[in-house]
């Protein structure tokens, strides 16, 4: 909610941002952006603000499968980075926090936390959030981190993805942005004349579990026939397994030890030909892009972004989506809107967890 409320210096910020792993280095927003899907150049602005390029934040992207920490500036620069398995236990989300504010050459600002599930941004309360990372249910992420006086703020991990877009990526600048992450699941946020949607309990955005086949399959979140029951790494994995298991010619196969071929894999034979592949592909796109026309008719946004691991399909996935999308929204719009990739690959959501801190603090506005 405190998002709205930044209305004062509208400052543009720009690049930077890195690669996974751990880093020494400044990493560039805009080498990222040119090394990926979207190859636009980012042209670096200076914030008029001396104090808003020095301050510093923690940005911290807790997922299912790994935890992600950067030391941020406010210029969207990430200074460090560091990335481990996710945590399994309190103190060992803990350790992690700590051993980035240790490694700051600077005081920083505070702690920004994306986390999967649903988190109430006013009391860092993890609402809920199945699956691996329940152990943080009913926790305040601000004790359960325990900096001391180091203020921490938290999101869900989609909503802090698209605020790193909107502060340094494909969205700056804009006030109507809608997000899709597409990975293992589906997670969605939207910010809506430059407010990011809540909805009273927190739910709002979760644009993955939108029913899009009422005839579909039961979803994790307990609705039937789900976006994320269709276009998902998961879904599309799956459905090209349920070929191989009633014996269609495919070529992948799965492995001796019992793995399914990857998403990217399918994508990858997809395009060389694999009919089945091709099958697969064809009809979780049919999916993906239905939906995107609901939510272009629902929200009227600047901008869409496409993000999570399931871009790097390239251009064999955005063009055939813009086609479809374009042909079925132009007349209730009015025009084509963009949908491009999120350009803050990798670190995103670290990027946009610090920049909670720098919002809250007014040192930047959306
Ligand atoms: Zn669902």
């Amino acid at each position: 909610m405190f998002l709205c409320s930044f209305a004062a210096n509208r400052r543009p910020a720009t690049r930077s941002a890195c690669p996974c792993g751990r880093s020494a280095a400044v990493i560039s927003l805009s080498r990222i952006a040119q090394s990926r899907y979207n190859a636009q150049p980012i042209v670096s602005e200076r914030s008029a603000s001396s104090d808003a390029l020095e301050s510093l934040a923690i940005g911290v992207d807790i997922g299912g499968t790994g935890i992600k920490g950067a030391i941020v500036n406010s210029r969207g620069d990430l200074l460090e980075t560091l990335h481990q398995p996710s945590p399994r236990t309190t103190s060992a989300l803990r350790d992690f926090v700590h051993s980035l504010v240790k490694r700051a050459e600077a005081p920083v600002r505070g702690i920004g936390v994306g986390c999967k599930g649903i988190i109430d941004a006013g009391s860092t309360r993890v609402k809920s959030s199945p699956g691996d990372l329940n152990f943080l249910e009913g926790q305040l992420l601000s004790e359960a981190i325990g900096a001391g006086d180091l203020p921490v703020c938290a999101e869900n991990d989609a909503r802090v993805a698209l605020i790193g877009e909107v502060l340094w990526g494909a969205a700056r600048g804009r006030r109507n942005v809608v997000m899709l992450t597409l990975g293992t699941g589906v997670g969605g946020a939207v910010l809506v004349d430059g407010v990011i949607l809540h909805g009273v309990n927190g739910a709002a955005g979760h644009l993955g579990h939108t029913t899009i086949d009422p005839r579909g399959g039961l979803c994790i979140c307990g609705n039937y026939g789900c976006l994320e029951t269709h276009f998902s790494s998961r879904a599309i994995e799956s459905d090209y397994w349920a070929h191989i298991h009633r014996a269609a010619p495919t070529k992948l196969s799965i492995t001796s030890t019992g793995e399914l071929p990857s998403s990217e894999a399918i994508f990858r034979v997809a395009a060389a030909g694999d009919e089945c592949a091709r099958y697969v592909v064809d009809r979780a796109l049919e999916y993906l892009g239905a939906a995107l026309v609901s939510f272009l008719h629902t929200f009227d946004p600047e901008i869409f972004i496409l993000g999570g691991n399931i871009v790097a399909a390239g251009p064999q996935l955005i063009v055939p989506i813009q086609d479809r999308v374009a042909r079925r929204t132009k007349t209730l719009l009015g025009r084509e809107v963009p949908i491009v990739f999120q350009q803050i690959v990798g670190l995103g959501g670290v990027a946009g967890a610090a920049g909670l801190v720098f919002l809250k603090q007014n040192l930047l506005a959306i």
